[in-house]
């Protein structure tokens, strides 16, 4: 009896440690509580950032313009991905995100994500456009994955103006995203989408989603950023927000928004960091350059980055 509830607790929780306090993880739930009565000394703070993404693939059978990942077919190897995902999770992440690219696309997903629930402790998730998860693949994915990201730029017109997929299709699919785990609608803000952004959140709601993560539009290949007055209009839309839904924004647009972040001093590398699908490291996924991850590991490459962040402020 003893033993299956020490596998339960294995399973389900884990600690890092930060400036901060102690951080408390149920990946099963996404239950995040933080101890600040216990202070942990410096050399204890995990090295790792608290959730690392990875771009699997540069492969999509999309073509959206505000897209940053490069049209290339590189991909990563398996075991390569494998030995960083180890490394993160003994040093201290919390979650890794898989990205691309369209990560559904990569030829090992299920079995990666399966390796990743089983081998580590990581909170596994994916940002994927949906219209290849079915019930086959939602079925392999179940168990292994504890939250799924499904981007939905606007409804209905809006969305297939930009994704050039049927609208309704979506939705469909959202119904196996829906059984795989719990999922949140990430909407890239620009002024197509935030007219659609209150039907957005009710088709979401309505869909089973529990988060809306809001990204506004950044520069990519000749598609300019948010309009200043776009975001705006995006404040306004936050502070009016009444409805079930968390809402999410990504760091680097979250200025003048009321955020809530008891991780303050868990910022840039401590917080987040990216790998491209060439193997590069960086501070995010909109980054150009960053540091290849060599065979010395992820860590001798986040300290080599963080070196090169500080000299580049200086
Ligand atoms: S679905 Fe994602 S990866 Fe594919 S083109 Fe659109 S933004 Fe890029």
């Amino acid at each position: 009896m003893k033993a299956s509830t020490d596998n339960y607790q294995a399973d389900h929780w884990k600690l890092r440690g930060g400036p901060a306090g102690l951080h408390v993880f149920n990946r099963t739930t996404g239950l995040h509580v933080l101890i600040e009565e216990i202070p942990v000394p410096a050399s204890l703070h995990s090295r790792a950032p608290r959730q690392v993404s990875i771009a699997l693939t540069n492969r999509c059978d999309l073509a959206c313009a505000h897209c940053y990942a490069p049209k290339s077919r590189d991909e990563l190897r398996f075991d390569v991905v494998t030995r960083w995902l180890a490394e993160f999770d003994s040093h201290g992440a919390l979650g890794v995100g898989f990205g691309g690219g369209e990560p559904t696309l990569y030829p090992d997903f299920v079995r990666l994500c399966q390796h990743a629930a089983r081998e580590t402790r990581l909170s596994v998730s994916f940002t994927t456009h949906g219209h290849h998860i079915d019930g086959v693949l939602a079925e392999g994915l179940r168990g292994s994955v504890h939250f799924v990201r499904v981007s939905m730029d606007g409804v209905g017109a809006t969305y297939e103006s930009i994704r050039r997929r049927s609208f309704p299709e979506l939705l469909a699919r959202l119904k196996h995203v829906r059984s795989i785990s719990r999922f949140g609608v990430n909407v890239v803000i620009n002024e197509r989408t935030l007219p659609d952004l209150d039907e957005a959140a009710v088709v979401a709601a309505d869909a089973g989603a529990c988060e809306l993560l809001l990204l506004p539009q950044m520069p990519v290949r000749g598609v300019p950023a948010v309009a200043p007055r776009t975001l705006q209009g995006l404040r306004r839309w936050v502070e009016s927000y009444r409805d079930p839904l968390k809402l999410c924004i990504n760091e680097a647009s979250a200025d003048g928004f009321p955020i809530c972040d008891p991780l303050v001093e868990e910022r840039g590398l401590r917080a987040y960091a990216h790998i491209d699908a060439m193997g590069v490291l960086k501070p995010s996924s909109y980054h150009e350059t960053g540091v290849p991850l060599g065979e010395g590991g992820v860590l001798k490459a986040l300290h080599q980055l963080a070196h090169e962040l500080a000299e580049s402020d200086v």
